[in-house]
Order: structure tokens, then sequence, then C-alpha cells
């Protein structure tokens, strides 16, 4: 069995202040770079991407023999710029010709993510999908997905099945990309196509509510798996979402492959039910900054383990650039002594840290280089590295983060680590990296919605979700959005039309 390996992945919010280029691309914080051709194998092994699952499934599996495509990541940020767009998947179908001129493949697996727009394909998955069709023909296709993707009809049509994470913090990335690969073999020895249906829920849920380790997800999470295993059912895919993104199908979908329509039907209306009946469950809300920093400050009074707020807005995960300083304002104002902020993302800063050497002080204009509104301090810097580190927690074990020239900083009783590139504060290497043990800490400040919970939830007595200004606002429905479907719901029991 020949089957092609690659992937594309990119989490694009439309109103982030940053596009994403062709070198975010090349130079992504925390994750393997833009690779092609063989490198793929060494470059993904042993991270927790969840094209690094499918190789593994593959050789588990045996007598298969991969053609590696490309595969890159890029943090989430605004539209992937279509020169980005255009090279990289050129880049991919090149690699795809020359693998036909060596011979018939059998299918094809690619890591997507599910929530990428391009500036002139706002479904930029279905784009890929389309132009692998128009080579390939009838060839089976299966993807993994984040399941924060905004999953379109085009997308489910194209391919022969999807796999999204179950999970958020997304701690089974590789399983993903496992059960597609184990899903594409299945697909190539039955012979035939799985019938697939596709249904959109009409309400947002805001990432903060999407965590599937609690209630309303888990609940939801459970059904699913349920419903997975029904009579005839190859696979039934929940996606969450990702409220950002300024196109008609943003939002919540389902979708399900089974032997027959009605079984693939039955499955995404079962769940759809469920999920409805279930809405008012799905609004909350987040704490103001100003609240978030002050109940910290109470907790932290007798604890024994950090409390932990997560900047959920300024999520460089979710399109952030990690660099808003409204919670470090906060902290110094409220002086939350023994606190510490990761992180701040800003290499001007980083860079003037390293010019004046540990132990200096230094008049920093900090963060703030993607709104405006840095903040005006004098501090101390602890200690400088190399931003270079290796993850160690459930979702970035064995990924390694290169973050540029990086500094601990102390201003106004409050610690910083300042890095040159960003990644969401999702690891605790993050921190033990400037020698700081997490769990020896007071109060601790992660850019980050959800996913940070995988690794800081174990050690901390209680964590708070606070709203400071920035791009990856709890409730979408602040956003200007001018392109959604009519009758979607910007939170859940809204009355609001788009
Ligand atoms: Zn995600």
């Amino acid at each position: 069995m020949r089957i092609a390996v690659g992937g594309f992945m990119h989490e694009s919010h439309s109103f982030a202040p940053r596009p994403t280029r062709y070198i975010d691309f090349v130079q992504p914080g925390g994750f393997p770079k833009l690779t092609v051709g063989q490198p793929i194998f060494a470059a993904v092994k042993g991270t927790s991407v969840p094209i690094a699952g499918a190789i593994e499934q593959a050789e588990a599996i045996g007598n298969i023999d991969l053609v590696p495509l490309a595969w890159c990541f890029a943090n989430p940020a605004g539209p992937v710029q279509d020169e980005a767009f255009e090279r990289i998947t050129a880049l991919m179908l090149a690699e795809l010709s020359k693998a036909l001129d060596a011979g018939p493949l059998d299918g094809i697996y690619l890591d997507l993510h599910g929530a990428a727009v391009a500036d002139s394909f706002p479904d930029m998955e279905g784009e890929i999908l389309r132009r692998v069709r128009a080579i390939v023909g009838d060839l089976p296709v299966t993807i993994s997905l984040d399941p924060h993707c905004n999953l379109t009809a085009e997308m489910v049509e194209r391919c022969d099945a999807l796999v999204p994470f179950r999970t958020y913090p997304h701690v089974d990335m590789r399983a993903a990309g496992s059960q597609a690969m184990a899903l594409l073999v299945e697909r190539i020895r039955r012979g035939t196509p799985w019938a697939r249906a596709f249904r959109q829920v009409d309400f947002f849920i805001a990432l903060p509510m999407q965590c599937t380790m609690v209630a309303p997800m888990a609940p939801v999470l459970d059904e699913r798996a349920r419903l997975n295993t029904a009579a005839g059912v190859a696979e039934v895919a929940f996606c969450f979402g990702f409220p950002y993104a300024d196109f008609k199908d943003c939002g919540v979908a389902l979708a399900a492959y089974a032997e027959t329509q009605a079984q693939a039907d039955a499955a995404v209306d079962a769940l759809k039910a469920f999920i409805d009946t279930r809405e008012a469950s799905f609004a909350g809300a987040v704490l103001p900054a100003e609240e978030a920093v002050a109940e910290a400050i109470k907790l932290s009074r007798g604890a024994k383990k950090p409390i932990v707020i997560a900047d959920t807005q300024d999520n460089p995960g979710a399109g952030g650039h990690g660099d808003t300083t409204g919670m470090l304002s906060e902290l110094i104002r409220q002086k939350a002594e023994g606190a510490i902020l990761a992180l701040i993302n800003d290499d001007e800063s980083a860079a003037a840290c390293h010019a004046a050497g540990a132990g200096a002080t230094v008049a920093l204009s900090l963060g703030g280089k993607s709104d405006g509104v840095p903040i005006a301090v004098t501090a101390k810097v602890l200690k400088l590295t190399d931003g270079k580190f290796v993850g160690t927690g459930p979702m970035a074990k064995g990924n390694y983060a290169d973050l540029g020239p990086s500094a601990l900083i102390e201003c106004g009783g409050v610690k910083v680590i300042v890095v040159s590139r960003k990644m969401q504060a999702l690891d605790q290497s993050l921190i033990r990296h400037v020698g700081i043990e997490p769990g020896e800490c007071r109060i601790i400040v992660l850019k980050s919605s959800v996913h940070f919970r995988a690794d800081y939830q174990p050690i901390a007595e209680a964590v708070l979700v606070g709203a400071a200004p920035g791009p990856a606002v709890a409730d979408p429905a602040e956003l200007p959005f001018k392109n959604l479907r009519p009758g979607l719901r910007l939170r859940p029991m809204s009355n609001r039309v788009s």
C-alpha cells in the first residue's frame, strides 16, 4: 500500500492585528517548521502533532510505503496571506505530482487544522482539498482536524473521513492522526466510500467554555463517543468551532461517516439534538482583569499552591500577539508581589535586556507592540536565555520551542518572561526554562484560554479566567462580523442574528 502524507495547519482570526506570512510557517514558535519530503519524518518524530500519530499508525499496520509531501504549522494570527497559501500549497502539490510520477498511490492523509482563512479563500482547507481532488480524482483521502475548525460542507464532501481531536486542552492530537490513518486504510480496503452527513449548530460556543475536562462539553464528548459505536458508523466528528473567522461557515459543526446515509444522518441529528437541548449551559462569563487580579491576591493568601489566571483575550493560540499589557498593569497596580506573567512577546525589549546584561536595570516600553498600549517600566534583568527548551506537559511533551532571545525581568514586584517569538503559555517548561519552579509561585498569569489547564490545573489551587483588552475576545459578539450566515447566534440563548 502506498500512501502520501502531508499537512498545512493554521487557525486564522479575521480580526487579529497581524496577518500570517510565509515566514511564520518557516519560524513557528514551539512547533516543527515548514518541511518538505523525507525530512518530515525526522521533524515530527517524537512530537505531539497529528501527523506523528498517523505515521506511527501506518508503521504499526505494516506494509505501507509512506510518501511525504510537505508539512507546516504557524501560530494562530490573522488570515494567511495569499503568497504563503500559494507557495505552500504548490510545494505540497509538486511533491504529490512527483509521487504520482513514481507510481500509483492508494490514498492520502492530510494533517489540517480546519480554521484556516487565506486572503482569497475563506475556507482554506476546502480549497486545499479541491486542488488535491483535481489531481487525484476519487482516490481515498482522510484528514485529521483541530476541533476548533470551522467545518464546511465542502470539506466533508471532499474527503473520505475526517477526525477532529476529542479534547481541549488538545492532549490527543497524535491519537486523531492515528485514527485518520486507520480509517484511510479501512477505506482503501473496503473499496467504496462511506455515506456522509454534515450539520451546523446555530450558536457560537466561546473558547473559555469549550474545555472538555468539565461540563458542559464533557457530556457532549461522552455522547459523541457513544454514537460512534452505533452500527455502521465509522466516525462521528464534533467540531467546536473557532468563533473569530468572518465567513459564513464559522461556528460549531458536526459530521458523520457511515455505511448508509440513514446511519450518518441519525448520528449527526442525535448529537445536534443533544447539544441544542443544553444550549443555556454553554453561556458563561469571565472576570474583568481588575477583578481577576484582586481575586487571585485574595485567594493566594493562605494558599499552598499557585493561583492561575488565564489572560484569555491575548491567547497566542487564538490570534493574540502575546504582548498586551492590561493584566500586567493590574498586577503592578494592585501590588501582586510574587506573581509571574508568562509571557510578553516583545523582541525589542528582549534585545534591550540582552544588551543591558543580567543584573542590570533597564527602562523599557514593554509589550503593546500589536495594539499600541505598551507599559513604561523600570525593570531589573534577572536572567537571560536563548528561548530554547523542550516541552514536558501533556500537550507539548517533546516539542522543541525556540522563542528567540528571552529574559526574565522584574518590575513593580512582578516577574515577567519576555520573549522574541510568540507561543501559547501552555507548558510549565516555559517558566522552568528561566529558572523558576511554577509550583512554587504565588500567582501565575498565562497567555492562554484553555490549553494551559492540561499542565497547570494539577498544580493550581484555583484557576481564574480574566479578560484584559485583546483580540481573542471571550465574547465573540463583541467582534465586527460582516459575513456570518443568517440565523447564526453569537451567544448561546441570544436573539441576535447576524
Ligand atoms: Zn485548537
